[in-house]
């Protein structure tokens, strides 16, 4: 069966488009949590059509099938089965056309991000969405993932972002879509464009977006401050969020993550207690005048140490951002370091709580990681009340497994418990189904959660793309 999969493939769509080489399987079958798993082949189509044929071949022969970015998502959303085929899009990278009268741009769902906005800096503008994997993150996956990243104080989610997409049904046709608008003001009725946003690949491929730009800031200034107290640092950003000023970037490490953080980069700054990273946006007028602002809140609330840029280039220069960017392989580190030279699963949390809240959140969840005897590394994007509080087990430990599902579930709980939400940016994928659930039992909900089955019906009617991830 396999290998008339295979050769099937191979004659829809050229045999250089196909690749069944385990070893080269393997690497499209793992995230970076160490989650992993196997497929029947890798796929790489050229353009739509490659990707209509495809679908109506694999909804003709029940075949499963798995789209994929770089596999960077944390929810277990990019992982295959055995007897899937992935779709890779590394192929369709280009970079349509650029728009500036119109703020857009029309790109193919294998561009990363990074690419697009090296390619926007030569007009002045960009796209904002940064997730901390923002160098190889594909578009098509952080459409699907519905991605946020530090910018996130400010400019939102990929849900903001996405005025229009190609979209490929899994149906006998593998039908060819184009949904939402070139403009922002758009009624198509009921809004398919943001239901693909966020569905972690479970309803249709995308293989166009029309995104929106804007033109990139004046000038920024950032402040990368040190709390002795997690109140202190509360204080800081209470101030900060209370005031008329929106900050672009708002980022938040406790005091052990930065430590970790510290390790894992090497970078040249003292490290003293709780991290707090503040951009603002503002003209070339304004730079001392906010600098001295936000200097001025931080130092009130007792900020041991301040370090500032007056621009964006100076900031990356003296490394201001690369702590916060070392979040995700620090708390790789802190896994590594608790259980040496065995395989482990990171987990990484993704909740999100009113901001005012946000003290409560961090204290409670290191509250309850004490008590199940659980070592807890948090950081986030605390400018909109996300966090990503992160343990870690060995795969081959049962017990381990265990007691951080149940750590798992205790912190999605003290999420609902604040009002917020399991799932800020990553997704369901696999691994939050279960908090999905709870999420909309607690909300007296549950009938959404039949809504969303009927129209993964109603897209995917025999149930062959990305099965198993969301609902
Ligand atoms: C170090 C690190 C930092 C991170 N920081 C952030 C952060 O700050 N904010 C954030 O939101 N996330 C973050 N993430 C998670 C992740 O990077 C994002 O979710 C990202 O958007 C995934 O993009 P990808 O290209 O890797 O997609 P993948 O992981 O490959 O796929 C994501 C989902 O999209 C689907 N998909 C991919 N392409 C298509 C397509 N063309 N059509 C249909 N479905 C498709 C996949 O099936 C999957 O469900 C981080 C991850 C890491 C490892």
């Amino acid at each position: 069966m396999k290998h008339k999969i295979i050769s099937d493939l191979e004659s829809l769509l050229g045999r250089d488009k196909v690749i069944s080489d385990p070893t080269i399987i393997s690497l499209y079958s793992r995230e970076p949590s160490g989650l992993t798993s196997n497929a029947l082949a890798v796929v790489f189509p050229e353009n739509t059509r490659d990707v209509s044929r495809l679908l109506s071949y694999a909804y003709r022969n029940d075949i499963k099938i798995y789209p994929q970015g770089s596999t960077t998502a944390l929810s277990g959303s990019a992982i295959p089965s055995a007897d899937g085929v992935v779709i890779s899009f590394e192929r369709m990278n280009r970079i349509l056309n650029v728009s500036i009268l119109d703020s857009t741009i029309d790109v193919e769902p294998g561009v990363r991000l990074g690419d697009l906005n090296i390619e926007l800096t030569r007009y002045g503008y960009m796209f904002p969405i940064d997730p901390g994997s923002v160098s190889i993150t594909t578009v098509g996956g952080a459409i699907n993932s519905g991605a946020g990243g530090l910018r996130g104080a400010r400019y939102g989610t990929m849900r903001d972002w996405v005025l229009g997409l190609t979209i490929v049904l899994p149906d006998e046709q593998g039908s060819v879509l184009r949904i939402g608008c070139k403009t922002t003001k758009c009624r198509q009725g009921y809004d398919l464009v943001r239901l693909i946003v966020g569905s972690e690949g479970t309803l249709a491929i995308v293989t166009e977006a029309t995104l929106k730009i804007t033109p990139l800031p004046e000038s920024t200034v950032t402040a990368l401050a040190f709390f002795p107290t997690l109140e202190d640092f509360f204080e800081a950003f209470r101030d900060i969020k209370s005031s008329r000023v929106q900050p672009m970037i708002m980022e938040f490490m406790d005091y052990e993550t930065t430590i970790l953080a510290k390790e894992a980069s090497n970078v040249d700054i003292n490290v003293e207690g709780h991290m707090f990273l503040v951009s603002i946006d503002c003209n070339v007028e304004a730079i001392n005048r906010v600098e001295s602002w936000i200097k001025d809140i931080m130092t009130k609330h007792n900020a041991t140490r301040i370090y500032t840029a007056k621009s964006l280039e100076e900031a990356e220069s003296r490394g201001l951002f690369t702590l916060r960017r070392s979040l995700f392989p620090a708390q790789v580190a802190m896994g590594s370091k608790l259980y040496p030279g065995r395989r482990i699963i990171v987990y990484l949390e993704d909740i999100a709580v009113p901001p005012s809240k946000l003290l409560e959140a961090i204290a409670r969840i290191r509250e309850i990681s004490k008590s199940m005897g659980i070592k807890v590394s948090i950081g986030g994007h605390v400018g909109d009340g996300n966090l990503h509080p992160s343990t870690a087990f060995p795969i081959d430990d049962e017990q381990a497994k265990r007691r951080v599902a149940e750590w798992h579930n205790e912190v999605g709980k003290i999420a609902l418990e604040l009002g917020g939400t399991v799932s800020a940016e990553h997704g369901i994928g696999v691994l939050k189904k279960e908090l999905l659930k709870l999420e909309m039992e607690k909300l007296g909900s549950e009938k959404a959660l039949y809504l969303m089955r009927e129209i993964k019906r109603a897209f995917d009617p025999k149930g062959i793309l990305n099965p198993g991830k969301v609902v």
